[in-house]
């Protein structure tokens, strides 16, 4: 049975910046503990796909041109590590403009499926450090796993819609 991996990135592959953007390649850093769960990854999922919400396009604070710069970058990064990322999937919306594609709407996770019909929701996990993320990933029927902190705006809607609750990435995929 293939198995897909949908990954959040702010929060999840890279550092979050705190009020700011990943604007280039200096700002991005990666996480310790997916670094470290990048062997189970591979061993534990057929394809991988990133799905990242990123409005400070669509504030001007970066370009699409800059996102790809840096997303090209992760995905050869990553490569050189052995983890290959099959694709990036970018809303670039703001938050309540109604766009179809930013999270906890699905428009990212249908566009994988129609580049990868094989994808199936039923056997795909998405891991993820906000409310947003686990909506997204039970609205499609997947395996839901948080990774942020729950808090008291939070508390609610994580805990209905996470299957798992682990502090990082790494603590999931050793569990596999
Ligand atoms: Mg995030
Ligand atoms: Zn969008």
């Amino acid at each position: 049975m293939e198995r897909t991996l949908f990954l959040d990135r702010d929060g999840v592959v890279n550092v979050q910046l705190i009020g700011d953007y990943v604007k280039n390649i200096s700002e991005l850093e990666i996480r310790e503990d997916f670094l470290r769960s990048i062997p189970l990854l591979r061993e534990n999922f057929q394809k991988i796909v990133i799905v990242t919400n990123q409005q400070g396009i669509a504030k001007g604070i970066c370009t699409r041109e800059n996102v790809e710069t840096v997303h090209q970058y992760l995905l050869d990064w990553l490569k050189e590590r052995g983890l290959i990322i099959n694709k990036i999937y970018v809303c670039p919306h703001l938050a309540g403009a109604g766009c179809t594609c930013r999270k906890p709407e699905i428009g990212m996770a249908l566009q994988a499926q129609a580049d990868f019909p094989d994808i199936d929701f039923a056997h795909s996990v998405m891991i993820g450090d906000s409310a947003s993320d686990m909506q997204f990933g039970r609205r499609c029927g997947m395996e839901t796993v948080f990774i942020g902190k729950v808090t008291d705006e939070n508390r609610e809607v994580i805990l209905k819609n996470s299957d798992h609750i682990v502090s990082s990435i790494y603590q999931y995929i050793s569990q596999q």
